[in-house]
């Protein structure tokens, strides 16, 4: 039986159809209409709103999430069509997952009905976007120390702060803004609470973060709440302390986890084009030990990365996963993704530090991939945590 260069443990194989009709599509409409601009959009340093509303036409937006205009797919099905828009640019996977698994995820878990009915529909169709400022340039892994403050007076809350490094910022129409909340009637007063801040807000207003070298393709910026004033209802009820946007997180990662087999496995296959088509010496690239030997080692790391999406997979949607074992997956699939990227580049060449070739590109964004939705030390300490009783956080 011939082995299928994209899946060489066949991995899909055990993919149901839904997942294997999504993976179908998202390829097919990313090769059509996402990778012959990428790169010009990498250089330009953003991806036109236009892209991400026709994103939106796809189903991708909150695809495993059910109810309010969203697809109510498996979890394996939006990692699939994490993994294949990754494999064109993380950058767009970051776009899907800030807008879905972070701001969707956000309305639908923590939500009131009134809320998730009013925002969820438009953005599962793109119409609406979503940006999820946790973050800020003070409180990053420790995103407990946030200086953001939601202070109740009467039916009103006033937010004031500012949020570092949120994806889709500039042309958000909703930003959820986690901020730590006063309010003296309330048992929970002093904890973080999440905020739906409608981006046209008199106070609120966002900078693009400029001069980027790593996920050009996606706008990052700086939030600024300035007085921002909100009814009581902008509050999310069910959102109380970290565990709030932690929740989320853990979402995001799971995607990630599978985008970053995507970015390994188009790295791979660039490498693998070159090597047969390039020849030194006489003979061709790909016949050269050194080389084999890199081509045989991005197999294993990209296929045992696939292995343990399929894996992870399969134990959310038995909803058994527990946020270590999502750590697990994302702190080993980005490493993978990384010396996939890294050997694909030395494979190239000269040509690979170009952008007319993905590899660099690819290897650029996987910086940024290992250091946002926690960086490797955080998930190395998640997992220790786990296996060791102790917490080494602080
Ligand atoms: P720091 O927390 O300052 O970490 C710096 C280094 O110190 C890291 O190596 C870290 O691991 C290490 N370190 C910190 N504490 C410890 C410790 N206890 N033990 C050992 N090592 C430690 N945030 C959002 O809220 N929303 C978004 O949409 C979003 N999008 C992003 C997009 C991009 C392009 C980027 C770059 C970031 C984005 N982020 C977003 C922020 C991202 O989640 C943070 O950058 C990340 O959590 C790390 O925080 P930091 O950059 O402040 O680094």
């Amino acid at each position: 039986m011939a082995i299928d260069p994209h899946d060489f443990l066949a991995v899909d194989d055990q993919l149901d159809a839904d997942a294997r009709a999504v993976r179908d599509t998202v390829r097919s409409y990313a090769a059509a209409e996402l990778e012959p601009h990428v790169s010009d959009w990498y250089s330009a340093g953003g991806l036109p709103v236009e892209v991400a509303k026709e994103l939106g036409k796809l189903g991708v937006f909150g695809m495993h999430l059910t109810g309010y205009g969203c697809a109510g797919l498996s979890a394996t099905a939006y990692g699939v069509a994490c993994r294949e828009l990754e494999a064109v640019d993380s950058g767009l996977r970051s776009f899907v997952s800030a807008h879905g698994s972070l701001a969707m995820s956000a309305i639908h878990h923590w939500g009131s009905e009134e809320q998730r009915a009013t925002w969820l529909p438009g953005m599962a169709t793109g119409e609406l976007i979503g940006c999820f400022g946790l973050t800020e340039a003070e409180a990053g892994s420790d995103p407990g120390s946030m200086r953001t403050t939601a202070v109740r007076h009467g039916d009103t809350w006033v937010i004031n702060g500012s949020k570092m490094w949120i994806t889709n910022g500039t042309f958000a129409d909703v930003a959820i803004i986690w901020a730590r909340a006063t309010d003296p009637g309330d048992p929970d007063d002093g904890r973080i609470r999440g905020f739906l801040v409608p981006t046209d807000t008199p106070g609120f207003s966002a900078t693009k973060i400029e001069r980027k070298l790593s996920l050009r393709a996606s706008v990052t910026a700086e939030l600024w709440l300035d007085d921002v004033q909100l009814p009581a209802s902008a509050a999310l009820p069910g959102a109380r302390g970290l565990s709030g946007p932690l929740t989320c997180l853990n979402e995001a990662r799971f995607g990630i986890l599978w985008g970053a087999v995507g970015a390994a496995r188009a790295c791979y296959l660039e490498a693998l084009r070159h090597c047969d088509e390039r020849s030194q010496f006489g003979r061709k690239l790909a016949s050269f030990q050194l080389v084999q030997a890199k081509l045989a080692q991005m197999v294993v790391a990209v296929n045992s990365a696939a292995l343990n999406a399929a894996h992870l997979g399969r134990l959310k949607d038995a909803g058994m996963i527990d946020p270590a074992q999502i750590s697990f997956g994302k702190l080993a699939n980005v490493r993978a993704a990384a010396e996939v990227a890294r050997l694909a580049r030395s494979l190239l060449g000269g040509a690979g530090i170009t952008l007319d070739h993905t590899v660099m590109r690819h290897m650029n964004n996987l910086e940024t991939v290992m250091t946002y939705e926690g960086t490797e030390e955080m998930h190395l300490l998640s997992i220790a945590r786990s296996v060791t009783g102790i917490s080494a956080f602080r």
